[in-house]
């Protein structure tokens, strides 16, 4: 838990999200200004700042995160769906906590400005 941290403090419940899903290791919950019809945030349940930080310690986190994503999209009859991960400013990260967007709910094409 990282006091200044946005996602720290809708985990702990501090501030308000629409959650989708949680477990041990897990919080999900639906994107604040979606860019799909679905899109949800699937975040670890332990500050890890960026996908550069992953290593042999904290990756069960992100395999969880896999699962659950599997499940829920499972559960809710997603048939296609994008998983994105952005890390570091210049790519887009703005939430200083890991975070996979599932984006689903229309037809995607593919390339750099395709996400919107
Ligand atoms: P990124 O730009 O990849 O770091 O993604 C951060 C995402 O967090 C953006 O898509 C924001 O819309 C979303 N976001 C920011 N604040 C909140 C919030 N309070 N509740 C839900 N989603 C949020
Ligand atoms: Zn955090």
């Amino acid at each position: 838990m990282d006091k200044d941290c946005l996602f720290c403090k809708i985990i702990a419940g501090e501030i308000p999200s629409a959650k989708v899903y949680e477990d041990e290791f897990v919080f999900a919950f639906k994107d604040i200004n979606p860019i799909a019809p679905v899109h949800y945030l699937f975040v670890p349940k332990t500050h890890i700042c960026c996908a550069k930080k992953i290593n042999p310690e904290n990756s069960q986190y992100v395999a969880k995160i896999f699962e659950a994503m599997a499940e829920v999209s499972k559960q809710e009859n997603i048939e296609s769906y994008r998983i994105v991960n952005n890390c570091g400013e210049d790519a887009g990260q703005s939430v200083m906590h890991l975070h996979f967007h599932l984006l689903a709910g229309k037809k995607m094409g593919w390339g750099e400005q395709s996400l919107g």
